[in-house]
């Protein structure tokens, strides 16, 4: 049996775990300043701690649980990594240089079941959920590779936009938020941290009363039922008008700005009709809301879209402004890398397959 990773725990998790195996409460923050400020690989380098503990530690947890497979970097300094789990599963994990700092990507599930149109990690449905210290872990091993290079170097914001829903896998999602928020680990703040949803109505009426600080995105791309059930499967299940409800409750409760994700997919959804839509349909929330025009990243398997061209998206994000929205188009990472998310991990399966 796989022994659980020692990333799963929340502090108190942590202590209540370590006081159930006959040790002191007090641990708990020994061996976080280890895993989070120290940051060592194994049980052993934790000096401060009695044989017995270690031995407990050693018998029944682990540290490290991904195994580095590929490691992709971009000339704009984008590093794309392939981990494989314990099981076999792949995972992609992305990480992205601005000029406020570094940025993570994580990964919340192997494989999604939202199944959007022009997604390369749609197409292979969900195999499981990934436990908060797998996740967790996702951000050690970037931040480790940063100490490698200089110790100075921080991961300071993330968004839980990689593969899989996040909302589909809500209470390890939820942990994995509080794990990595917390002052005496990695102590990132809330206010850096994003998590994008399909729009999962529900779940985000969930979220709205979390109270936490954590932002949140939805992935929009349409801003009508009909274009957006063709682009999102997601949409039959929760249409607008479930979904712009839950959003309304969330900005009530929170009074934080929500990003609206629109992918700009070529005759699609690009057309100036559709920009004045998203007028309508975001203009009783517009001073809570920003829209992220992405040009979209051309999946092989999905040659159905293709880039919308640049003046399409020009007079798109004119037509927003105009109209009091606020918006941007999303600056491009790792382009001359395996960019679009789910692209990595689908090669490296291909080429796995072949060998079999
Ligand atoms: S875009 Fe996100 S939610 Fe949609 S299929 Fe891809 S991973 Fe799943």
């Amino acid at each position: 049996m796989n022994k659980k990773s020692i990333y799963s725990f929340t502090l108190n998790e942590l202590a209540d775990w370590l006081v159930e195996h006959g040790q002191k409460k007090f641990r708990a923050k020994q061996i976080w300043d280890w895993l989070y400020k120290k940051r060592v690989d194994y049980f052993h380098e934790m000096t401060n701690l009695n044989q017995e503990c270690l031995d407990l530690l050693n018998e029944k947890l682990v540290i490290g649980t991904l195994k580095e497979e590929i490691k992709q970097e971009s000339k704009d300094g984008t590093i794309k990594f392939l981990f494989k789990m314990t099981d076999g599963n792949l995972i992609e994990t992305v990480l992205m240089k601005f000029n406020y700092g570094y940025s993570v990507c994580v990964t919340t599930q192997v494989g999604c079941n939202i199944g959007c149109s022009f997604c390369a990690s749609g197409l292979l449905t969900k195999d499981r959920d990934l436990n908060a210290g797998e996740i967790v872990e996702q951000i050690m091993n970037v931040q480790k590779h940063l100490d490698k290079r200089n110790k100075e170097e921080r991961v300071s914001h993330i968004v839980v936009m990689g593969i899989g829903e996040p909302f589909d896998n809500y209470n390890n999602t939820m942990n994995f938020l509080r794990i990595v928020n917390d002052q005496k680990g990695l102590s990132i703040g809330a206010r850096h941290i994003t998590v994008s949803t399909s729009g999962l109505a529900k779940k985000i009426y969930d979220f709205a009363d979390e109270n936490i600080q954590v932002n949140l995105a939805l992935s929009l791309h349409a801003p009508n039922n009909e274009l957006r059930t063709k682009i999102m499967k997601i949409n039959k299940a929760f249409p607008l008008e479930k979904l712009m409800p839950a959003i309304d409750y969330y900005l009530e409760k929170t009074n934080r700005r929500i990003t609206f994700e629109y992918i700009l997919l070529k005759d699609v959804n690009d057309h100036k009709e559709e920009a004045k839509q998203l007028v309508q349909l975001l203009k009783n929330k517009r001073h809570l809301s920003y829209v992220n025009l992405i040009p979209y990243n051309p999946v092989d398997e999905h040659n159905q879209y293709s880039r919308s061209e640049k003046k399409a998206i020009l007079d798109f994000y004119q037509i927003l402004l105009e109209n009091g929205i606020n918006c941007g188009v999303r600056v491009e990472h790792g382009t001359d890398i395996d960019a679009a998310c789910g692209q990595l991990r689908s090669k490296q399966m291909k080429k796995e397959k072949q060998k079999v």
